[in-house]
């Protein structure tokens, strides 16, 4: 009679004490996944994120993906500011609505959710996420758009922030007036 080989234990039972651990441990992975999936930073070029100012003729998703209509009107002054010797450079765009939370978020974790509502709205509110604001750098391209913003249609909306600037007028017709912080509007 021949011996036959040792058979190998059934997986089962030597992986009870893996599977059992495995169990527990996904359905809290899953619950902590929902929360924080492992790609949770939105800083991406394809979310608007721009690494440094661009000009406003790039082709960045945070420029390329502005209203048409802002997009021109920025280019305009941005020709028209450089004969002033004024360098007009997009410091934040399109923002896609993950990249809006995660500042909104951001904000909170910072100031707190009153001070953060006054300086960030969130995706359903921000006008970067559908692509009709964008922030000008640096401050003397601001004060220049300040003066000269209105010919192009391209106003300041919130008096606390001088970079951010929207569509809100027709060119050459004054701008509305300017809301105190992103809390109001
Ligand atoms: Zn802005």
């Amino acid at each position: 009679m021949t011996c036959p080989p040792p058979r190998p234990r059934p997986a089962w039972r030597t992986g009870v004490g893996v599977a059992t651990a495995a169990l527990i441990a996904v359905p809290a992975y899953a619950a902590f996944a929902q929360t924080r999936p492992a790609s949770a930073d939105a800083r991406t070029a394809a979310d608007g994120y721009l690494r440094e100012p661009v000009t406003p003729f790039d082709t960045e998703p945070a420029v390329a993906d502005l209203d048409p209509g802002l997009r021109a009107a920025v280019q305009q002054a941005t020709a028209d500011a450089r004969a002033d010797g004024v360098a007009i450079m997009v410091n934040s765009g399109w923002r896609s609505g993950r990249y809006q939370q995660q500042l909104l978020d951001e904000a909170i974790a910072s100031y707190g959710p009153a001070e953060a509502d006054r300086r960030v709205n969130g995706p359903d509110r921000s006008t970067h996420v559908t692509g009709r604001a964008v922030d000008i750098g640096p401050p003397e391209a601001d004060r220049w758009l300040q003066r000269h913003g209105a010919a192009y249609g391209l106003c300041q909306v919130y008096a606390n922030e001088i970079w951010h600037f929207e569509l809100t007028t027709r060119p050459g017709r004054p701008c509305p007036p300017q809301l105190p912080d992103a809390s109001a509007d």
